[in-house]
């Protein structure tokens, strides 16, 4: 028996947000959608191995999981519950837009077992929404409104919300009083995510590194706030999210007890995930493999990229989740540049903390240019 998380793309959305840069389609008809349900139950079926597998996760990511309507998630939940076993904890995500929030949808997935829900907001300013052609902002608050009635009675369903700093039009501090109104409004929400639009940001100038492929409109840029103002900003989040019960357990993730997602914690251990459907992403047995992000790559079974992860690639990857996470642990640091390290510890970058090597708050954005350094 051997146990693994299990991931899925589901490709589709309703329209394309101007900063996506996922492998999501809209306004596709209804029969590619059903044509690809049925080829992805195929390549799950087709998946073979010497042991029975029993799942803990399975996370439904994309594009926007809930454009399928229940019957191609019925079929979904078929063809996986005849493969594999669900272990009794299992943790069932679907990622969702506000729109496609209803109690249909909702008790519908209930009934198939789904027990987490990740819903992406990331503003609730109608200009911004508007500009990067997401919901708008009377759907999310009839999302939330709907979330109340469904919350009423009490669910094994948990709520996670995503935002995003570096918005155009957030002014300082929108973020967190966006996040503050619906904590104090809805007190279902147990998990929140908080991403950048990494472009956006920049490392202070005593730890100069550069930042390229700025892609969004340069009147983004001038209509969002300064670039030096994105640790203030992330760091009045997470004090607040903390003040509320929201620890922080990554950098972009804040939960209340018992509300991590399993499924993530999973790639940052290096739990062994499957993946299936197009652009999907898995790690089984030492080697990393992505399928590609083409329809007829996809239905071809052509373009998997295959990546076999040995013994150092394992290690980098331990140190960077480390430091994403709670630290990394004394044992592997022997192999680093101590000489970087004590410095970034003497002004502030680094820290030990439950005898763990970890980011501070000083530094939780720039762990890109950390690494570089102490490897
Ligand atoms: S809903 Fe998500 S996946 Fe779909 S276009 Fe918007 S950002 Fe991309």
């Amino acid at each position: 028996m051997k146990n693994l998380n299990c991931y899925i793309h589901i490709p589709f959305c309703t329209s394309k947000c101007k900063y996506c840069r996922f492998a999501s389609f809209s306004g596709l008809s209804q029969l590619k959608v059903n044509n690809y349900v049925d080829f992805l139950c195929k390549e799950i079926n087709e998946f073979s191995y010497l042991k029975p597998i029993t799942l803990d996760t399975i996370y439904f990511g994309g594009g926007t999981p809930s454009t399928l309507n229940l019957k191609q998630f019925e079929k979904i939940f078929f063809t996986l519950k005849q493969k594999f076993t669900f272990s009794e904890k299992i943790e069932i995500n679907i990622e969702s837009t506000p729109e496609m929030i209803n109690l249909e949808n909702l008790n519908g997935w209930e009934k198939l077992g789904v027990n987490r829900i990740s819903i992406g907001i990331q503003s609730l300013n109608p200009k911004t929404l508007e500009e990067i052609a997401r919901s708008e902002k009377g759907d999310i608050l009839k999302c939330f409104e709907t979330l109340k009635i469904f919350f009423k009675k009490p669910k094994h369903i948990s709520l996670s919300i995503d935002f995003i700093i570096g918005l155009p039009f957030v002014k300082k501090g929108g973020v967190k009083k966006d996040i503050k109104y619906l904590l104090e409004k809805y007190d279902f929400v147990t998990h929140i995510s908080v991403y950048m639009l990494e472009e956006y940001y920049d490392v202070p100038e005593e730890i100069d590194s550069k930042f390229e492929n700025i892609v969004y409109p340069n009147s983004w840029r001038a209509n969002s706030i300064d670039e030096a103002d994105y640790s203030e900003e992330y760091l009045q989040i997470k004090n607040f999210l903390k003040e509320k019960g929201f620890e922080r357990y990554e950098i972009s993730n804040f939960s209340k007890s018992g509300f991590e997602c399993k499924h993530n914690k999973g790639y940052w251990n290096h739990k062994e995930n499957l993946a299936f459907g197009l652009g999907s992403h898995g790690f089984f047995e030492n080697i990393r493999f992505s399928k590609s992000e083409s329809f007829l790559d996809y239905y071809s079974k052509k373009n998997i990229s295959k990546e076999k992860i040995g013994k150092e690639e394992k290690f980098l990857e331990k140190i960077m989740f480390g430091l994403r996470t709670s630290g990394i642990e004394k044992k592997y640091l022997k192999n680093l540049n101590f000489e970087k390290i004590n410095y970034f510890c003497e002004n502030g970058y680094l820290q030990y903390k439950d005898d763990k090597l970890a980011l501070t708050d000083k530094s939780v954005l720039f762990l890109d240019y950390i690494l570089k350094e102490i490897f």
